[in-house]
Order: C-alpha cells, then sequence, then structure tokens
C-alpha cells in the first residue's frame, strides 16, 4: 500500500517522483495522478525558493519578541503574530508531517494553526 505525498490518499501503483532543489535537496516521494504530480512540483519549487522567508520571518519573531518579553504582552504579541502570519504567508510543513497527512492537508492545517494564533494576539491586545 503506498501514500500520495499531495492528497494523502492510500492505494497501489503510485508513481515515483524524484524532485531536486538546491536547499532541499533530493527528495523522492509517491503520487497517484498528474494532477497531484503537477501540485507536489510547483509546491516544491515554492518552497524552495520561499524558505528564506519563512526562516527569516520565524527568527525575526523570535529574536524581536525574546528581549522584549520584559513586556510580556508586546514581547509575546510580536513572537506570536510574528510566527502566526510567517506560517499563514508560507505554510510550510516538516517532511515528516506531510508524509503523514499530505501536503494538501497539512498546509491547510499549518494556515489553521496560524489564523488561531493570529486570533488570539488580536483578541488579547484588542479587548
Ligand atoms: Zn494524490
Amino acid at each position: 500500500m503506498n501514500k500520495c505525498i499531495w492528497c494523502g490518499k492510500n492505494g497501489d501503483g503510485y508513481k515515483e517522483l524524484t524532485l531536486k532543489s538546491e536547499n532541499l535537496g533530493e527528495n523522492k516521494m509517491l503520487i497517484c495522478s498528474d494532477e497531484c504530480e503537477k501540485k507536489t512540483t510547483s509546491y516544491y519549487q515554492k518552497v524552495s525558493r520561499k524558505l528564506k522567508f519563512f526562516v527569516t520571518g520565524i527568527l525575526l519573531s523570535v529574536f524581536i519578541g525574546i528581549p522584549l518579553t520584559f513586556m510580556p504582552q508586546i514581547g509575546l504579541s510580536i513572537m506570536c503574530g510574528g510566527i502566526a502570519i510567517t506560517i499563514i504567508l508560507f505554510p510550510f510543513t516538516t517532511p515528516q508531517t506531510n508524509a503523514f497527512m499530505g501536503i494538501k492537508k497539512s498546509t491547510i492545517l499549518t494556515r489553521i494553526i496560524g489564523l488561531i494564533m493570529l486570533a488570539l494576539v488580536l483578541f488579547f491586545n484588542i479587548r
């Protein structure tokens, strides 16, 4: 039994797809259809191009937020808000999560987590 890396469907006789990029290395995965192949390929190109923004966004949020935690509300808001916006814009998850539920679902899940975080930050700052 195989699992499609994009949609997470189980099945047999899936095609192996090998994608190479400079900063992600070589990745082998299984895909169930041409459509999933197309989406997986464009996802990897996007991740490869935008990984630096993702990493920068997370690091900036943490390194600006942590020194400001002597004012807990401001420090935590910057850190959580920054991470939330970063993962909404660049919902990149770990290869393990992708392998577990498929890229499609893990991307949606990451965006939902980001939106919940952002909503909490706004809630605690607006009230
Ligand atoms: Zn599929």
